[in-house]
């Protein structure tokens, strides 16, 4: 079967109207204009005017960057409003179903119980790699979206071309790849294959490699026709101006960005070569993103022990297939230097 949009969206998603503020019924501002339309305090102060519901200006300095038409891009508050979008649009609760594959990004999860949507749930192997053959048996006529996370948290590695190939091909729903950690990865967003599957959806974010957690800033590629769905039902505005501020001042200094992540990845090597060095680390797993996923004999002794030395990690054991690991974000030098330390000392 072909994959058809109009068999993915809610009907009553499908048939809503946009909710039409002032700021889109009329957009031409000149600066000698007169605006008393949208019940705003008159008086200068930077913010004191409703933000653009368009975000045009950072989406074309995105556009430049990425080489995908503004068109094809719809931003959000973070990419969990990019990813409960999704649902809303998609999925009808108590209904349809999504699949995604644990040990993930949890959000997945917690969205799907907050829109009620029941989850279908297949593993990854040992290694975290994509079960592909048990990933689409499971599939019924009421999954409209699977998500997958390359790179991949907590696991950190990114999966293979061929294996997520097989998934977008061999699914008449949507698929979600979910690129948070892209920039820090080996592997290609799948960005560039995005006109040839309408059933692709790409989500990237500010949070990570671009160091603006704090803004809150996701964005959504995808055909024209998906982004249109969703420009309809996200709150008109949802990316507020000084985050727009921010992101656009970022995005014009791209090779900042490009530095930092340069840096970080070479930190993550220096980490990694220290780690074999820690004689209650069994495992490191291989990283395609800024964080270190490690093996050790008990996680959270561990875990408890680096508290008191100050430092703050991430216990994942209670996580599918994730016993006894803990995750490690890569800091500066002189934090990596002094969680190494601690590590040695708590021997
Ligand atoms: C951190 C992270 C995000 C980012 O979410 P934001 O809401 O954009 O901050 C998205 N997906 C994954 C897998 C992440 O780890």
């Amino acid at each position: 079967m072909k994959f058809e949009l109009k068999n993915i969206v809610r009907e009553n998603i499908a048939k809503l109207k946009a909710y039409s503020s002032a700021r889109d019924e009329f957009e031409e501002a000149t600066a000698d204009m007169v605006f008393l339309d949208a019940n705003e305090n008159p008086f200068q102060n930077g913010v004191n005017r409703y933000p653009d519901p368009k975000q045009k200006s950072v989406k074309v300095l995105l556009s430049e960057l990425k080489g995908i038409p503004t068109s094809q891009i719809l931003l959000g508050n973070g990419s969990d409003e990019v990813l409960d979008l999704l649902f809303r649009a998609f999925c009808e609760p108590k209904e349809d179903n999504v699949v995604f594959l644990p040990p993930t990004y949890g959000m997945y999860g917690v969205l799907a119980e907050l829109n009620n949507i029941e989850t279908k749930e297949v593993l990854l192997t040992e290694a975290f790699d994509i079960r592909v053959d048990e990933t689409l048996q499971v599939i019924t006529d009421k999954s409209k979206i699977i998500f997958l996370c390359s790179p991949n948290n907590p696991s950190g590695n990114a999966f293979s071309e061929e294996k997520i190939k097989a998934i977008v091909e061999g699914f008449n729903g949507l698929v979600v790849i979910d690129e948070a950690y892209i920039d820090f990865s080996g592997q290609e967003s799948w960005l560039e294959k995005l006109n040839k599957y309408p059933n692709l959806i790409i989500t990237q974010t500010l949070s990570k490699a671009f160091g603006m957690a704090g803004i809150r800033l996701g964005i959504c590629y995808a055909s024209e026709e998906i982004i249109e769905v969703l420009n309809r039902i996200k709150p008109p505005y949802n990316v507020n101006e000084l985050t727009q501020q921010k992101a656009k001042e970022r995005l014009l200094k791209y090779n900042e960005v490009e530095k930092e992540i340069e840096t970080i990845l070479n930190q993550r090597n220096l980490l990694e070569v220290a780690l074999v060095e820690v004689s209650y680390v069994s495992k490191i797993y291989p990283s395609d993103a800024n964080f270190v996923l490690v093996k050790v004999d008990d996680a959270t002794k561990r875990y408890n022990q680096l508290i008191e030395k100050g430092i703050v990690i991430r216990n994942r054991t209670t996580q599918p297939l994730c016993e006894n690991t803990l995750r490690l974000t890569v800091g500066t030098a002189s934090e990596n230097k002094k969680l190494i330390e601690a590590l040695k000392i708590i021997e």
